[in-house]
């Protein structure tokens, strides 16, 4: 495992396919997920620096995209514009609501078994998000808006592996570029998961700095646990 720290978004794409469970995410002191490597079980194979969005394996894990290129957004097939005409769904989203619709309808349509989905956590003033697997469409609103804390993907993308799900999910981009990687070694996994949804991202932000936010700019004690 030699990923530079600074360079780990915490996307957890390197525990999902480590086939020893050598890997595992943790907080560390400045509030960023990492993987925390157990060398009793490592066996050295090299996969999860394979798959990892950070590290340049030429070739490996790069989508073909025919349409155009442009250096602001690189590859691309068509640009839109879309928000959800459910004015629940508009209140409670980030921009619009475009993904929320989307997922539901990919349930309700039954085109997927399941959407993965991020949901807001607050425990002991860390703000975070853990990816759950959702069946049913009504309860997609519920995981709409945007999350600007670390978001730990590895148990729910277990659970589809485990499961033979076949989903949709909605995810970063640094997560999505390891995913893809990992198709290459994963190859049920790329069945499994049907459609992918990038969001648009800044950086990942610290789940400390996000609790700071809270407190002392919205002046709001994150104690409750789930918001
Ligand atoms: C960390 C972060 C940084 C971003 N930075 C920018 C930016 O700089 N500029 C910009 O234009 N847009 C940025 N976005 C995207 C923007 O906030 C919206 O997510 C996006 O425009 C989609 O809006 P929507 O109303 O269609 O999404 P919604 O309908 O609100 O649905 C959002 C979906 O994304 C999921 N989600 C929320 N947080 C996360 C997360 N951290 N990881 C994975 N999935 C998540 C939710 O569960 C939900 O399913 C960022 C998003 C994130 C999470
Ligand atoms: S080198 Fe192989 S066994 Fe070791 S942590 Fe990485 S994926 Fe797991
Ligand atoms: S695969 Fe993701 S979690 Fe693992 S080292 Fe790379 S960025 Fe960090």
């Amino acid at each position: 495992m030699n990923v530079p720290s600074v360079s780990c978004s915490g996307c957890g794409i390197c525990v999902v396919v480590c086939p020893r469970e050598a890997l595992k995410l943790s907080f560390s002191a400045q509030g960023h997920l990492k993987p925390a490597l157990n060398k009793n079980l490592c066996v050295d194979c090299g996969l999860c620096v394979r798959v990892c969005p950070f590290v340049d394996v030429p070739g490996e894990g790069e989508v073909v995209v025919s349409g155009f290129t442009t250096g602001l957004i690189g590859k691309y097939v068509k640009v839109g514009l879309a928000w959800s005409t459910d004015e629940r769904v508009r209140f409670k989203s980030a921009s619009g609501g475009a993904a929320t619709s989307i997922l539901k309808y990919l349930l309700e349509e039954r085109i997927v078994d399941a959407v993965l989905a991020p949901r807001i956590w607050v425990k002991r003033g860390i703000v975070f998000g853990r990816y759950e697997v959702v069946y049913d469409p009504k309860e997609v609103v519920n995981y709409a808006g945007s999350i600007y804390a670390p978001v730990d993907i590895t148990k729910a993308l277990k659970e589809v592996l485990k499961e033979r799900l076949h989903i949709a999910l909605v995810g970063l981009p640094c997560q999505i570029r390891g995913l893809h990687r990992s198709f290459h070694y994963l190859p049920h996994l790329k069945d499994n998961i049907k459609i992918v949804l990038g969001l648009y991202c800044f950086n990942m932000p610290s789940s400390k700095a996000a609790g700071y936010a809270v407190k002392t700019l919205l002046k709001v004690n994150p104690r409750r646990s789930h918001v």
